[in-house]
């Protein structure tokens, strides 16, 4: 999609810190870091939601998530895997992603809800 962020980024169109990538997805660092390592898992094929993915391109975007995390460094010490998937998520790119967030510990629970 010409004006997709995150398909400009896998174009090489947009400069991004690149860590990882394979015939399925490009994997770079979240240029607003929330975590020590934030990693962003993209894949290469334009599709805004999970629902725009079949389980075999599924399966090449999770295979992907141990290797950033071996290559960041926390494959030991352990991440959070999040996607924000749709409005209510507060997806902000239309462009699948998957976060890898970890080098620090975190807090147990995930979700926190705009207040009323
Ligand atoms: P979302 O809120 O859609 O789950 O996450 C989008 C993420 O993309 C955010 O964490 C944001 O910081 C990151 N992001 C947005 N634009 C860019 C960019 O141009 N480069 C990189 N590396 N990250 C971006
Ligand atoms: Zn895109």
């Amino acid at each position: 999609m010409s004006d997709c962020i995150f398909c400009k980024i896998a174009a090489g169109e947009i400069p991004a810190t690149l860590v990882y990538e394979d015939d399925a997805v490009i994997a770079f660092d979240d240029i607003s870091p929330q975590a020590p390592v934030h990693t962003l898992v993209v894949p290469r094929t334009h599709g805004r939601t999970l629902a725009d993915f079949d389980a075999g391109a599924l399966g090449a975007i999770f295979s992907a998530v141990p290797r950033v995390a071996q290559v960041k460094g926390v494959a030991e010490s352990g991440y959070r895997v999040i996607i924000n998937n749709g409005p209510d998520a507060n997806q902000t790119v239309q462009h699948l992603h998957v976060h890898v967030m970890g080098g620090r510990e975190m807090a147990h629970g995930m979700v926190a809800f705009i207040e009323e």
